[in-house]
């Protein structure tokens, strides 16, 4: 069972830090402007139903949306509209891709070779080719709660066994963030259910690094620091496979790097992952090149 503290830090943290939590994107949704009146509402109409002969029926409302109309109460409607958005969109973006080079979807009908592989959590915030400037085809990518590698994960272990054998990409991008919702709850103390077996690595990490982090007072720098120790220990992970190694002995490629995504400024900060270090470091018990 885990203490409710560590070192004597109290381990629930930021809860009282909007900016660190998932809200929904200011792209879609202004709920300052939309006020969501939250919860059911009941209303009298006026139509008829043989059920209530004084004429007046209970009709229950589901409670209106951030983003629609003060008089709007059609949930499936807007949703519908809303959604239409994307076609508009991807329209658009196909005109304009099209515009611009007109080979471009002919060279993506013909294949991809990208030259990275990103592992990247699945926080909405952190969209891997917008804040890189990365085109489509340019980077393979995978995400989960936390940027996670996990040995025993078939998904990320295939992705990275078919990006590194079949793709051949020269690098391994692991992109955390601060505010990682997956890192916030591993550092809390409660059940999380179907989460705890994926929470546990990151409490694992936690415990690896046990000293270095109780020795942080501020509880705010304590997690970012969890943040960007997590990251490494997801670079470390990826080294430990048998398929980078080999490829790494073989062709000096991928070279792995491990970078932290700042909402405040949409910066990256690169943690500096010496690939060669982390290799020698690891070899003496994960080697699995002879
Ligand atoms: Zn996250």
């Amino acid at each position: 069972m885990l203490p409710s503290r560590i070192g004597g830090q109290p381990l629930r943290m930021a809860a009282s830090r909007p900016r660190v939590g998932h809200r929904p994107s200011s792209l879609t949704f202004s709920p300052a402007r939309r006020p969501n009146t939250g919860g059911s509402r009941s209303v009298s109409s006026s139509s008829s139903s043989s059920a209530n002969p004084s004429g007046t029926a209970k009709v229950k409302i589901p409670p209106r949306l951030p983003g629609m109309a003060e008089d709007d109460h059609d949930v499936e409607k807007y949703l519908r509209e809303n959604h239409q958005r994307l076609f508009e969109n991807n329209k658009k973006w196909a005109a304009d891709r099209l515009q611009q080079d007109p080979e471009f979807f002919t060279r993506l009908a013909a294949g991809q070779s990208p030259e990275y592989l990103w592992v990247g959590c699945s926080d909405s915030r952190i969209p891997a080719e917008q804040i890189t400037g990365l085109e489509a085809g340019e980077a393979f990518v995978h995400r989960n709660i936390a940027n996670m590698v996990i040995s025993t994960d078939l998904n990320v272990m295939s992705v990275i066994n078919y990006a590194v054998n079949h793709l051949k990409v020269k690098h391994i991008v692991v992109c955390g963030h601060y505010g990682c919702g997956g890192v916030k709850a591993a550092m809390t103390p409660k059940d999380m259910g179907l989460l705890n077996p994926w929470l546990r690595n990151i409490r694992d990490v936690y415990r690896i690094y046990e000293k270095e982090l109780d020795s942080i007072a501020d509880e705010h720098q304590r997690y970012n620091r969890l943040v960007e120790l997590n990251v490494i220990e997801q670079c470390r992970n990826i080294v430990k496979t048998a398929d980078v190694q080999h490829s790494f002995e073989t062709n000096r490629f991928p070279i792995i790097h491990g970078w932290v995504f700042n909402f405040e400024d949409g910066s990256i900060k690169d943690l500096k992952v010496d690939m060669k270090q982390m290799l020698g470091g690891i070899q003496k018990i994960y080697n699995l090149t002879d």
